[in-house]
């Protein structure tokens, strides 16, 4: 449960609401006069079991418990949500607002610095860098400017004295990873010297570390930034910011192991390449990726030191078959948990993704179109080409695959992995199944939990979820009323969406990460454009059609709650006047209001035509 979930749950919008407005129950829900519009009849309703609020009346207003302090007092979703959350005792955590300034500074020195650095690369000094890069790395200029490559003077205080002149100070920078302070105490120096700089950058393009190249053989070849506030490198990918939208247009991204296996492929024209910074591929980083495709492959290099790196990179550990298990369970779980599927593609030998993708192509296309779902990679490299020439061979074949089958969770999968084996064993599929275990149902884990008592999505959900997987909306969209959202986090995000269509997260605390995350893992139907604009228009409608069934109900509950006042021949009586136009007595004000309205609604109802999208 997020942080406005939470503030939701904790709080009853009857008890809320009806500090400012003096509300009357009306049936299963409360009635009282609008406090946005000026009116002698209530038209204004709460509705508990929905946690909502419409006026039927002039202002026609509506939403949830956020909306209706932000409306109420003018302010923006945040700061509704700090007011109510500290109303209900949630803590949104003040620390979370500070840690997100102090990220913002720590983020402006790495991206002076990156400027800086940038500069010494085309200025005289960088002469060398210039070299290396263009003449012996064969990157070219586009390369330099897109990856924002730069140099390192081979100086202890050169960028130390630039920071501080900017008005950083040491501690920060030091925070930041830039500067070394020394363990014997003394001023602090420039972590990188004499070394080409790359830097790192978040999926929004905003830097949070650097790689440092050597211009020779001095080790280590690479150095990068430490672990620092900014940089996580479990949850970094080096080149997303610039992959994103590729990946997204070619429905997969590939995962190489360094900076130069991102640039050559981009050099080449395949620009959907990321890189993880010497870990494996972890929950987070598929996440990541996630949201712009769903088909992750894993590119790495077969020679025995890149073999090294994929082992890091998918945590393959050739070797024992444990470790191979191990490896395998990795897979599965960061597939399951990321929801995505994970490939791996096999550079030709002694070739690595740099230059494969600049001398041919071809190849690289290829390869990655044959990409192998993870098990079947493993798999074939146990079983080689070779059958067994014995009984006693095959057992042990066996024996070293079951791990890898093992960990495999899903049984149709797993069954379609031990058809496989067995033709190529020359077995009976039965032989195998015997000797590994059942699928283990996976246990679930708490977040899945919390994720099943979620709430089924809502019309309005629906839209939005739709929205987001469907960038081709937007145009015809973003021109719909924020209104159209009762859901105070769905109206933010609606509004926030229009803004930026990436929806960008503010900082790590936001508080709709949570429910856009949710969104974005609604299973949707594989929609073309077409598709998803009619489903767009249908949704429309539902959710105006559920507002407008909303107000027929609160409606009938009046007229039955006057008819026991009144007796039902006054009512009837009265309404027959009010129908036919004739005067009516002043108390009856209310029954002929009510009428009217309830006569215009049964119209309106039954117009079933379609909303046109703005
Ligand atoms: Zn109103």
């Amino acid at each position: 449960m997020d942080v406005v979930d939470e503030v939701k749950s904790r709080l009853d919008p009857v008890e809320y609401i009806g500090r400012v407005v003096n509300l009357q129950r009306a049936g299963r829900n409360f009635r009282g006069l609008c406090p946005f519009h000026n009116e002698r009849t209530p038209s204004f309703y709460v509705f508990p079991d929905r946690g909502t609020w419409r006026c039927f009346g002039a202002c026609g207003e509506g939403g949830d418990i956020f909306t209706f302090v932000q409306k109420r007092e003018g302010l923006q979703f945040r700061d509704a949500l700090r007011e109510l959350a500290d109303l209900a005792g949630v803590q949104l955590s003040r620390e979370a607002t500070q840690k997100r300034s102090r990220r913002e500074h720590l983020a402006a020195i790495m991206s002076a610095a990156v400027e800086y650095y940038q500069r010494c690369f085309r200025e005289a000094g960088g002469q060398a860098a210039q070299d290396y890069v263009y003449q012996k790395r064969g990157i070219t200029e586009a390369a330099v400017s897109a990856f924002r490559i730069g140099w390192a003077p081979d100086e202890w205080r050169s960028l130390h004295d630039y920071l501080l002149g900017r008005g950083y100070s040491e501690a920060d920078a030091v925070a930041a990873g830039l500067l070394i302070e020394p363990e014997s105490g003394g001023q602090p120096y420039d972590r990188f010297r004499g070394r080409i700089i790359i830097p790192i950058a978040d999926e929004r393009g905003v830097f949070v570390a650097m790689g440092g190249r050597a211009l020779g053989d001095e080790e280590p070849k690479y150095l990068n930034s430490p672990q620092t506030e900014l940089f996580d490198k479990g949850r970094t990918l080096f080149g997303l910011d610039l992959a994103g939208d590729a990946a997204r247009e070619s429905g997969s991204v590939v995962v190489v192991e360094g900076y130069m296996d991102v640039i050559g492929p981009w050099q080449a024209g395949f620009r959907n390449v990321v890189a993880t910074m010497g870990t494996s591929l972890t929950e987070h980083h598929a996440k990541l990726l996630r949201r712009y495709t769903s088909r992750i492959v894993l590119a790495m290099d077969p020679d025995s030191a890149g073999m090294a790196a994929a082992e890091r990179a998918g945590e393959l550990l050739l070797g024992s078959p444990e470790q191979m298990g191990r490896a395998a369970r990795h897979a599965n779980a960061v597939s399951l948990g990321a929801g995505v599927e994970l490939r791996v593609a096999q550079m030709p030998a002694g070739k690595d993704p740099d230059e494969v993708a600049r001398e041919d192509p071809k190849a690289w296309t290829r390869t990655i179109e044959q990409a192998r779902p993870f098990p079947e990679f493993l798999l074939m490299r146990l079983m080689g080409d070779g059958r067994p020439e014995s009984p006693l061979e095959a057992r042990r074949m066996v024996d070293r695959m079951r791990p890898i089958l093992e960990a495999v969770t899903d049984p149709v999968e797993r069954a379609m992995y031990v058809q496989r084996v067995a033709r190529h064993l020359d077995i009976p599929e039965t032989a195998i199944m015997d000797r590994i275990r059942r699928p283990m149902q996976r246990a679930p884990r708490p977040r899945d939990i919390a994720a099943e008592a979620r709430r089924t999505p809502s019309p309005e959900d629906m839209l939005l979820a739709l929205i987001l997987r469907h960038p081709s909306l937007r145009l015809k969209v973003r021109g719909l009323p924020a209104d159209l959202f009762s859901s105070g986090i769905n109206r933010e995000l609606f509004l926030r969406w229009v803004a930026d269509e990436d929806l960008a997260m503010e900082g790590e605390d936001d508080p709709a990460a949570g429910h856009i995350q949710w969104l974005r893992g609604l299973r949707l139907p594989p929609y073309s454009d077409e598709e998803a604009r009619k489903a767009a228009g249908q949704t429309i409608h539902a959710i105006l059609k559920e507002r407008l069934l909303q107000r027929q109900a609160a409606l009938s509950e009046d007229v039955a709650s006057l008819e026991r006042e009144l007796g039902a021949n006054r009512v009837a009586e009265l309404s027959e006047m009010a129908w036919r136009g004739a005067l009516i007595p002043d108390d009856a004000d209310r029954v002929a209001h009510m009428v009217i309205e309830d006569l215009e609604l049964g119209l309106s109802l039954h117009r079933r035509e379609e909303p046109r999208l703005a």
